[in-house]
């Protein structure tokens, strides 16, 4: 895996946590975006080679919504980046993680995703992506 490509925070308000983390990284927000497929509202920002994704829910019963009513805002998920997300799919099942998808699916930024169940990763939810060229 090439990099951490963002870091993935659960928020309950983007008009709340964009301004504190444009404060906090001293950086502006370059963009947000709408994952429809995904229910949520995401905004980035840039700090280095890697970027913090800003989730934030639009249904109640979306994941980010039910993973602060279970855990509270806060880190929801790490991102690696990879050069060919069909191949790292296959050598992580190999090596005997569960995939939450058996395809890629369109994530925020122009990205192919796929996301490791927790169960596998010892706690943590990881997200793999590949730059859609
Ligand atoms: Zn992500």
């Amino acid at each position: 895996m090439k990099k951490i490509e963002h870091i993935g925070i659960a928020v309950s308000s983007l008009s709340e946590a964009i301004p504190l983390y444009e404060k906090l990284l001293n950086t502006p927000c370059y963009k947000t975006e709408s994952v429809e497929n995904e229910k949520v509202n995401t905004a980035f920002f840039l700090t280095g080679q890697s970027k913090v994704e800003l989730l934030e829910s639009t249904d109640p019963e979306g994941v980010i919504a039910k993973f602060i009513a279970n855990k509270g805002q806060g880190l929801h998920h790490i991102a690696f980046e990879v050069d060919d997300i069909y191949a790292e799919m296959r050598r992580l099942e190999q090596e005997g993680f569960t995939l939450l998808q058996q395809e890629p699916k369109k994530g925020a930024d122009n990205k192919l995703i796929c996301f490791l169940h927790p169960r596998s990763t010892q706690g943590v939810l990881i997200e793999i992506c590949q730059e859609i060229r």
